[in-house]
């Protein structure tokens, strides 16, 4: 018999074929597949195989979920965990691992397409720019789970970098004041991405300070992407990457450029 083992796959932001081909393979094989209902397409679920066992996690505890996969490995099931996006941000897989790892279950992961990936993917943006930040800065605002306190949002501010916030749609307001206070200018572009690569997705643009109100009025709340920074302008001239003045490992500058 194989090793009793658990899966935990990235289902990516939406978009079923999002997916990577061995996230799928896993899907056509498994025997159990534990899924975040309310986060992962169900179309995802038709590339399991007739036998396969779908179940929504969503009302099930973590004590209750543990003993599903458990139970299923020790009977030398196949089982998958997916999980949306890409398990390694916000997935609280790690509670998760120890547990499964206390009762003698191995674990593997497949990555999967993060939804800032694919935020940025829509937007058309590069999140480093050249010549610019160098630097993306992937968190939250606090909310019920508390953030430690090096982290809050006015000092993530003051690095200038790229932000990207998960979770923190909800309070729009207090994320651009927090942002405001550590230095970010009010001028600063902005996009909000509800649910990216999904049929009803919806992009805004606009600047910090006006943010909020172009939320509300969209009557975003959840399920979205706070993206903050330079890197949302429209670029211009060309990037310095391609200069001839500017050396790579590929090419070497022109001579007179150096
Ligand atoms: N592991 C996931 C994140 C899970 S936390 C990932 O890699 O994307 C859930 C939060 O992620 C949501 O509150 C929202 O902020 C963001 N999110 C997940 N999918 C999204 C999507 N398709 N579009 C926009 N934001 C998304």
């Amino acid at each position: 018999m194989t090793e009793r083992s658990v899966v935990f796959v990235g289902a990516g932001p939406g978009d079923p074929r999002l997916i990577t081909v061995r996230g799928k393979e896993m899907l056509e094989r498994a025997d159990l597949v534990l899924y975040a209902g309310s986060l992962v397409s169900p179309a995802l679920l038709d590339w399991c195989g007739d036998g396969c066992r779908r179940v929504d996690s969503a009302s099930l505890d973590l004590d209750t979920q543990i003993d599903l996969m458990v139970e299923a490995a020790e009977a030398g099931q196949r089982v998958v965990r997916l999980h949306t996006g890409d398990p390694s941000l916000y997935g609280a897989i790690a509670e998760q691992i120890a547990l499964l790892r206390r009762r003698g279950v191995a674990v593997s992961v497949v990555p999967g397409v993060s939804s800032f990936q694919a935020a940025a993917a829509r937007l058309s943006i590069e999140y480093t720019i050249p010549g610019g930040t160098q630097t993306v800065i992937c968190s939250r605002r606090k909310g019920r789970t508390p953030v430690p306190d090096g982290e809050s949002l006015d000092r993530l501010a003051a690095h200038g970098s790229t932000l990207v916030l998960f979770l923190s749609s909800g309070q729009a307001q207090a994320v651009v004041d927090d942002l405001l206070a550590g230095g970010r200018d009010g001028a600063t572009p902005a996009a909000c991405v509800y649910r990216a690569t999904w049929p009803d997705e919806r992009i805004i643009r606009t600047s910090l300070a006006d943010l909020p109100r172009a939320m509300e009025e969209a009557a975003i709340e959840n399920h979205a992407l706070l993206i903050v920074g330079e890197c949302l302008l429209p670029p211009e001239g060309r990037s310095r990457l391609y200069d001839g003045a500017f050396s790579h490992g590929f090419r070497p500058a022109r001579p007179g450029h150096e």
